[in-house]
């Protein structure tokens, strides 16, 4: 479980995150949804340490990983524009993380089998990150990202460089990937639909508040208030 508690963000007199209290269970993928603007990624980069708080704390499982660093939070992370080592192959781009942990060749090696193969890069394990299309590029990063089996992925706008088309596969392959691997993943999007779709529980945000929490069925039926109303498009 992920557990944020009074979480506050101010940047000079503006108030990102107000007050933000939010659990996220274990083994869930969970959705913030929100306008931009509305203070979702300074959330998910709060609980990645890649923020620093005003007030509030961040627990991750059992560990109080306020102050903390990022690289000790045992989080993965991927953001919309996936900066991938350009001179690397795919494989070695996805084996990075453990290469520089120095494990076993053994075990990278059917490690980062195992992941291509889940997320169908297969066939492409020598190609470069300039040789792909963007949907295999952030297919590639989500793969690195788990390579180091992290507590936590976190993804912030993963598919939103892409189409719609593409947009759409790739959700319906980071739900199997998510129901294969059971690792907590917090999902940042604007795309109403993309959260309904995929998310067992949804977040949404506004004003660097939490405007409700629940699973989508919930909110589509049952919004809080006009706001998480007209932003799922719902009718009362
Ligand atoms: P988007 O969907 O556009 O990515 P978001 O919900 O992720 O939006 P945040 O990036 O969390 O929004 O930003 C929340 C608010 O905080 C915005 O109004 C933004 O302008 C402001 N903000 C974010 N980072 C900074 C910063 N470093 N300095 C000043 N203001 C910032
Ligand atoms: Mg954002």
């Amino acid at each position: 479980m992920i557990s944020v508690t009074g979480a506050r963000k101010n940047y000079g007199d503006f108030v990102a995150l107000d007050d933000v209290s939010l659990d996220i269970p274990a083994g869930s993928l969970t959705a913030l949804l929100g306008p931009s603007g509305s203070g979702k990624s300074t959330l998910l980069r709060a609980i990645a340490g890649l923020e620093g708080l005003d007030a509030g704390r961040v627990v991750i499982g059992d560990r109080d990983v306020t102050g903390v660093p990022p690289r000790s939070r045992g989080i993965g992370f991927v953001f919309q524009h996936y900066a991938a080592f350009k001179h690397m192959t795919v494989r070695d781009n996805v084996a990075f993380g453990l290469s520089i942990r120095k494990r076993p060749k053994a075990e990278i090696k059917r490690k980062v089998d195992d992941l291509l193969e889940i997320v169908g890069l297969d066939g492409f394990q020598h190609r470069y990150p300039a040789q792909l299309s963007g949907g295999q590029r952030q297919r590639m990063a989500l793969a690195r990202a788990l390579a180091v089996d992290p507590e936590v992925l976190l993804l912030d706008e993963p598919f939103g460089a892409l189409d719609a088309k593409v947009r759409a596969d790739l959700r319906q392959w980071l739900r199997r990937l998510h129901d294969e691997v059971h690792v907590t993943t917090v999902l940042v999007t604007h795309d109403q639909e993309e959260a309904l779709d995929v998310a067992d529980r949804i977040a949404v945000l506004d004003k660097g508040r939490i405007q409700q929490v629940g699973d989508p069925v919930t909110l589509y039926e049952r919004p809080a208030n006009d706001f998480v109303m007209s932003f799922l498009g719902s009718v009362a």
